[in-house]
């Protein structure tokens, strides 16, 4: 897959060998809305409040989903020991979106070392 203005390409293929790279590592945020945070606690069957607390954190005026430590790499909440996404279907935006954000335009090779699935293109 291209996407307009974007330096490289990404092959859907390789997230299904890949351990999910991009749902771990580093710690980062990963940005919900309102209506993300209604979706999700309803697929979990869990009341937002409830869910609120346990799956998201405040950061600035904002909410991210929390992270765990597993040997000292972050992994999202949402990712289950199979390295699946486990609210696939209502997972935010960002994740959607994954790789093509704006920081990746300007931080390829920083990309290309995560993702097994994307490829700079050379005639860009
Ligand atoms: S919500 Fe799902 S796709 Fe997004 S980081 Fe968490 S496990 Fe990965």
């Amino acid at each position: 897959m291209i996407k307009d203005n974007f330096p490289f390409e990404f092959n859907h293929a390789a997230c299904i060998s890949c351990l999910a790279a991009c749902c771990k590592g580093s710690s980062g945020n990963i940005w919900v809305n309102s209506a993300d945070i209604r979706n999700i606690c309803h697929i979990l069957e869990i009341n937002q409040i409830d869910g609120i607390n346990k799956f998201f954190e405040k950061r600035g005026n904002r909410y991210s989903i929390r992270e765990c430590v597993d040997d000292k790499d972050y992994r999202c909440i949402f990712l289950n020991s199979a390295n699946r996404c486990s609210i696939y279907s209502v997972r935010p935006l960002q994740c959607r979106t994954f790789p093509f954000w704006e920081h990746f335009k300007r931080h390829t090779e920083q990309l290309i070392n995560e993702c097994p699935g994307v490829q700079k293109l050379i005639d860009f």
